[in-house]
C-alpha cells in the first residue's frame, strides 16, 4: 500500500480524519470526463479526498527563507492543482481563496485552470535589496513575490504552478481634497506628477501575506510550536498542517493583504540624498471611503498623500502603505459594536473612556501587530524616513525597532480633525500617541465628548 493510499479517505464512508479535505481529482487530468460521466453539469463532486495534513512523497521544492538568490530560495507554491508540488500551508490570494472555492463549487471556475501570466510583470523594478535576504527583516511577505512569474520559469515549464504574491502596476488617482490643497497653495500642479485635472500619477503594489512561521514566532517572541497550535485552534482547525506538518514552514494566511502607493520616483526611496515621506495607514472603510466623521482616518490619509506629493516635488519620494486591518484588525462588526457602546455609555462618548469601550467588547484595545508592518518598508529598501506621517506610538516603535531611522514625525493638522473625532484624537494623544500639543489631564479628557448618534 502506498503512502498516498494510506492517507486516502472516502467521503461516502464518512471516513474523515481531522484534516484539510482537498479533492483528489483536482490534480487529475481527466476531471472533465469524470464529471461528465457523473452527469454533473455544475460543480465537481469528488468521491475521494486527500488529506494535506500528511506528508506526500513528492516533488515539493524546499523553501530556504532568507536566501539571497530567488532560485536558491525556491518558489512559493500554494496552488492546489497538484498537491505533491505544494510547499506551503494555505492557498494563494488570502481571504479571497474562499471565494475561489465558491467559484469552483458552483461550477463557475474550472479547478484545473492555470493562470496565464503573459504581460502581467511589473512595469517598474523594486529591489532586490539587502533586506530581502535578511531572514529577520522580512517574515510576513515574499520579497520575490513580484518576480515569481519571471524567475521561476524553469519550474513553470516542468508543470509547477507559479503564482506571484505581489503585483505592481501604475495608476492615476484623483482625490477631491488635493484640488483644495492646490487651491490653497500647499501643493502645486507640476504637470508630471500632479496634473491640472487633479490626477496624481502613482505606482502601486498589491502584497498578499506570506508568513515564514519561524520568523513570525521570533518577531513576536513566542515559540513556533505555540504559534502553530494557537493559529490552528483559533481558526477552528482550518489548517491541520500547522500542527501535523513541521516540514512546512511557510503559511499563506486567509487574511487581507496590503497595498503600497509610491508617489514620485521609486528609485528616490532608497537614495540617501533624497527625502522620503511615509504614511502607514490601516484600513478604515467608514472614513476612508464613506467619509464618516467619528475618526480622523481619511483626513490623515489624505494629509499623508499631500506630504508625499510635497516630498516628491522636492525630488524625493512618498510612500503610503495601506493595510487591510479594519478596525484595528478587530473587524468592522466589532468596531460598530464599540461605536454603540461609546455613544450609549453613561455620560456619552468621552475621550477618557475611548479605549476602555474597545477593550470591553474585543478584550484588547488593538490587534494590528505593528511588529510585522516594517516588512513592507524593508521590501522597499527603506532605511530612513525623513517624514513619518503618523502619530501612532505602536507604528513608530515597530519601525524604529526594525532599524529604520525616523527623522521627523508629522501629526495630523488640528484643522483636519472632524468635530466628532475629537474624542479619538485626544484619547490617543493621552495614551502616548505623538503630538506637539499638550496632553490633556484626566479631568479635561472626560470633558471631550462626541455627539449622540
Ligand atoms: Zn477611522
Amino acid at each position: 500500500m502506498t503512502e498516498d493510499n494510506l492517507i486516502e479517505s472516502n467521503l461516502t464512508q464518512g471516513n474523515l480524519a481531522t484534516g484539510n479535505l482537498i479533492p483528489e481529482n483536482l490534480a487529475s487530468e481527466n476531471l472533465a470526463s469524470e464529471n461528465s460521466t457523473q452527469g454533473n453539469s455544475k460543480a465537481a463532486k469528488p468521491k475521494h479526498i486527500i488529506l494535506t495534513s500528511h506528508q506526500h512523497r513528492g516533488k515539493a521544492v524546499p523553501i530556504h527563507w532568507g536566501a539571497e538568490n530567488p532560485s536558491d530560495r525556491g518558489p512559493i507554491i500554494g496552488s492546489i492543482r497538484n498537491l505533491q508540488h505544494r510547499n506551503v500551508i494555505g492557498t494563494h490570494a488570502g481571504s479571497y481563496g474562499v471565494y475561489r472555492a465558491l467559484a469552483v463549487a458552483s461550477g463557475d471556475l474550472d479547478p484545473t485552470h492555470k493562470a496565464d501570466l503573459t504581460n502581467t510583470s511589473p512595469p517598474v523594478q523594486i529591489g532586490p535589496y539587502p533586506s530581502w535576504s535578511d531572514p529577520d527583516k522580512i517574515v510576513s511577505l515574499d520579497p520575490f513575490g513580484a518576480f515569481a512569474g519571471n524567475v521561476f520559469t524553469d519550474y513553470e515549464s516542468e508543470g509547477y504552478d507559479i503564482l506571484p504574491t505581489i503585483a505592481i502596476t501604475k495608476a492615476h488617482i484623483n482625490l477631491p481634497e488635493l484640488k483644495e490643497a492646490v487651491a490653497q497653495g500647499r501643493i502645486t500642479v507640476d504637470g508630471k506628477l500632479l496634473k491640472s485635472d487633479g490626477n496624481l500619477l502613482v505606482t502601486k503594489a498589491a502584497i498578499d501575506p506570506v508568513w515564514y512561521l519561524p520568523g513570525i514566532a521570533k518577531r513576536l517572541n513566542i515559540e513556533e510550536t505555540d504559534l502553530r497550535r494557537v493559529l490552528f485552534q483559533q481558526t477552528g482547525g482550518m489548517f491541520p498542517e500547522l500542527v501535523t506538518r513541521p516540514d512546512l514552514h511557510v503559511f499563506l494566511p486567509p487574511i487581507g493583504g496590503s497595498t503600497i502607493y509610491i508617489i514620485g520616483d521609486e528609485k528616490a526611496i532608497v537614495d540617501p540624498t533624497k527625502p522620503l515621506a511615509v504614511r502607514v495607514h490601516d484600513e478604515c472603510n467608514g472614513s476612508d471611503v464613506f467619509g464618516s466623521d467619528i475618526c480622523t482616518c481619511r483626513p490623515y490619509l489624505v494629509h499623508g498623500i499631500e506630504v508625499c506629493i510635497q516630498t516628491a516635488q522636492e525630488g524625493g519620494a512618498g510612500v503610503i502603505v495601506y493595510c487591510r486591518k479594519e478596525g484595528r484588525a478587530l473587524g468592522e462588526v466589532t468596531k460598530f459594536l464599540v461605536y454603540n457602546a461609546r455613544k450609549r455609555q453613561e455620560g456619552g462618548d468621552r475621550a477618557d473612556a475611548y479605549f476602555t469601550r474597545t477593550e470591553c467588547v474585543a478584550g484588547v484595545q488593538d490587534m494590528r501587530f505593528q511588529e510585522l508592518m516594517p516588512d513592507m518598508l524593508h521590501w522597499l529598501g527603506i532605511t530612513r524616513i525623513d517624514r513619518l506621517v503618523s502619530m501612532s506610538n505602536m507604528k513608530y516603535n515597530a519601525i524604529t525597532h526594525a532599524g529604520i531611522e525616523v527623522v521627523q514625525r508629522i501629526a495630523i493638522p488640528p484643522e483636519l480633525v472632524p468635530a466628532d473625532a475629537q474624542v479619538e484624537i485626544e484619547a490617543k494623544k493621552a495614551s502616548g500617541y505623538y503630538s506637539e500639543d499638550e496632553v490633556l489631564a484626566a479631568e479635561e479628557l472626560a470633558q471631550i465628548k462626541g455627539r449622540d448618534y
